[in-house]
C-alpha cells in the first residue's frame, strides 16, 4: 500500500545534506583568520578600492576558469544582478524583459533601478525564455533581457542576442543555477553582455552568501566595481563612468568567502560531473514510466542539474499534486512546485517603492502592463499540472539514493497506472 494511504515508507533513510565544504576551505579560512584581514576594500579611491588580495585571486581564478575578461565578486548574486541593471544604465520607467519561471532576484533587480519587468513566457522542454516570445513585448521603453539559465541548462542566448541586437537591447545571463553548463562550447553566462553566479549555500558551489559577474566589456566591468563599493563616493575620480546609476552599494565580499570560493572553484568539475553521472542514471531508470516526461538537453548544450526537473505527461490518474504527495510520502524529496514569479503580490498590487504604484506609476501605461494569470500560459501549465522537480544540490545523493528513489516511483505508478 502507498505511504499516503498508510503503507509502510519506500525510502525510511533521510539522504545526506549536500556539504563541498572540505579540508581545502577550512584550511583557506583558517591562512586568512590568521592574518586578521577579513575584508581589505576601502570605499574611497585608493589601491584598495578593488578588494583584498582573495578577492582579487579569486577574481582571478572565475575569471580564468569561464574564460572572460573581468570577473566581480559581490556579496550575493542578487546584488550582482542589480549592479549589473545598474551598470547598463537601466532606470526609471525602462522596461526589461525577464522570465516568470526562476527565483524572484532575477525580476526584483530590475525594481531596484525604478525599471519594470515584463515577464515572457518560457519554453515547454527547457524551462527557459521562449526567444519567440520576445519581440512581442519590446516596446520603445525595452532596455534588456534578463535571462535565467534554469535548472542548471542555458537558455536560447545567441538567438536572444540576435534580437537584442536588432533592437538595441542589452541581455543579462542569471546563470545563478547553471555554473559550468555549456552552451554552444563556451560556459553559461559568458555569452551575454554580463553574466554571473550564485554562491549562495544551496547551489553547487558556495562561500555561504556570495556572487560573481563575469563580463568581457571592459567599461560595464567598471561600472559594476563602481556600484560595488560606494560609487557616488569615488566616481569624481572615475568622469568618464559618469554619475548615472552611480548610487553606491556596499556589495563586497570578504576575505574569507574569496578564500572559500577560490577552493570551490577547484571543486566545481567534479561537484558537477557527479550530479551529471546520477541524473543520467536517473534519467535511464525512470525512462520507462509512460508518462513521466524527462529534462530535454539540447545537442549543443550540457546540463548541470541544479534540479531535476521532470513533467506529468498523462491524465489518465491522480493529478500532479496527488502524485507529488504520494511520491513525498514515500520518501522522495520531491517538489510539485516552482516559482512563476509574476503571480507575487509585488505585481499582483504593482507597489515596490512607497505606496504610489512606484516605479510602475512613472507612466500611465506601465501601470497597465499585464501580470495575471495567464500571460505566461506554458508556465502556469507547468506549475498547475506538469512540472515536479528533485533538486540535486540540496542532497550528496549517492547511487543507491537513486535506486530508492526509482524503486519509489516505480511503487507510486505501479499503484496509480495499472
Ligand atoms: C539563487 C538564485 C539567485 C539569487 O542568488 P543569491 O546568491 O541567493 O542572491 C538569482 N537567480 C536565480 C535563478 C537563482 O537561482
Amino acid at each position: 500500500m502507498l505511504a499516503i494511504y498508510g503503507g509502510d515508507r519506500y525510502i525510511t533513510q533521510a539522504f545526506k545534506p549536500s556539504n563541498p565544504i572540505g579540508i581545502e576551505e577550512i584550511n583557506a579560512v583558517v591562512n586568512v583568520m590568521e592574518t586578521g584581514v577579513l575584508s581589505k576594500f576601502l570605499g574611497s579611491w585608493s589601491d584598495d578600492f578593488y578588494g583584498g588580495s582573495k578577492v582579487l585571486e579569486f577574481e582571478a581564478a572565475i575569471a580564468k576558469y569561464f574564460n572572460v575578461s573581468h570577473a566581480i565578486a559581490v556579496n550575493s548574486w542578487t546584488s550582482g544582478l542589480i549592479a549589473a541593471i545598474g551598470a547598463l544604465d537601466i532606470g526609471p520607467g525602462d522596461e526589461v524583459i525577464v522570465s516568470p519561471w526562476t527565483m524572484s532576484a532575477s525580476a526584483i533587480a530590475i525594481l531596484h533601478w525604478n525599471a519594470i519587468p515584463v515577464f515572457v513566457d518560457i519554453d515547454k522542454r527547457t524551462y527557459n525564455i521562449d526567444p519567440h516570445k520576445i519581440e512581442g513585448k519590446i516596446t520603445p521603453h525595452t532596455k534588456a533581457i534578463v535571462v535565467p539559465d534554469i535548472f542548471g541548462m542555458s537558455a536560447d542566448v545567441d538567438a536572444i542576442m540576435q534580437i537584442a541586437s536588432k533592437y538595441g537591447l542589452k541581455v543579462i545571463s542569471d546563470t545563478a543555477q547553471a555554473p559550468a553548463a555549456l552552451y554552444k562550447g563556451k560556459y553559461a553566462g559568458t555569452c551575454a553582455h554580463v553574466g554571473g553566479f550564485s554562491l549562495n549555500y544551496h547551489k553547487h558551489i558556495h562561500t555561504g552568501e556570495g556572487g560573481v559577474l563575469v563580463t568581457n566589456d571592459s567599461y560595464l566591468a567598471e561600472r559594476m566595481r563602481l556600484i560595488r563599493n560606494h560609487a557616488e563616493s569615488v566616481v569624481v575620480g572615475r568622469p568618464s563612468y559618469g554619475l548615472n546609476n552611480m548610487i553606491g552599494y556596499n556589495f563586497r565580499m570578504g576575505e574569507i568567502e574569496a578564500a572559500i570560493g577560490i577552493e570551490q572553484l577547484k571543486k566545481l568539475d567534479s561537484i558537477v560531473k557527479k550530479k551529471q553521472r546520477l541524473a543520467a542514471k536517473l534519467a535511464a531508470e525512470l525512462g520507462g514510466l509512460a508518462g513521466l516526461e524527462l529534462p530535454y538537453i539540447p545537442n549543443d548544450s550540457t546540463h548541470v542539474f541544479y534540479i531535476f526537473a521532470m513533467q506529468l505527461n498523462r491524465t489518465d490518474g491522480p493529478s500532479k499534486k496527488i502524485l507529488c504527495e504520494a511520491l513525498l510520502a514515500e520518501g522522495i524529496p520531491i517538489s510539485s512546485t516552482y516559482q512563476n514569479i509574476h503571480l507575487l503580490p509585488i505585481f499582483q498590487k504593482k507597489i515596490a517603492y512607497g505606496k504610489k504604484n512606484f516605479p510602475w506609476s512613472l507612466r500611465s501605461n506601465a501601470l497597465q502592463i499585464d501580470y495575471r494569470k495567464g500571460i505566461c500560459p506554458i508556465a502556469d501549465d507547468l506549475q498547475d499540472h506538469k512540472y515536479m522537480g528533485i533538486g540535486l544540490c540540496n542532497y550528496d545523493f549517492e547511487d543507491v539514493d537513486i535506486d530508492m528513489i526509482v524503486g519509489a516511483f516505480r511503487k507510486v505508478w505501479t499503484h496509480f497506472f495499472k
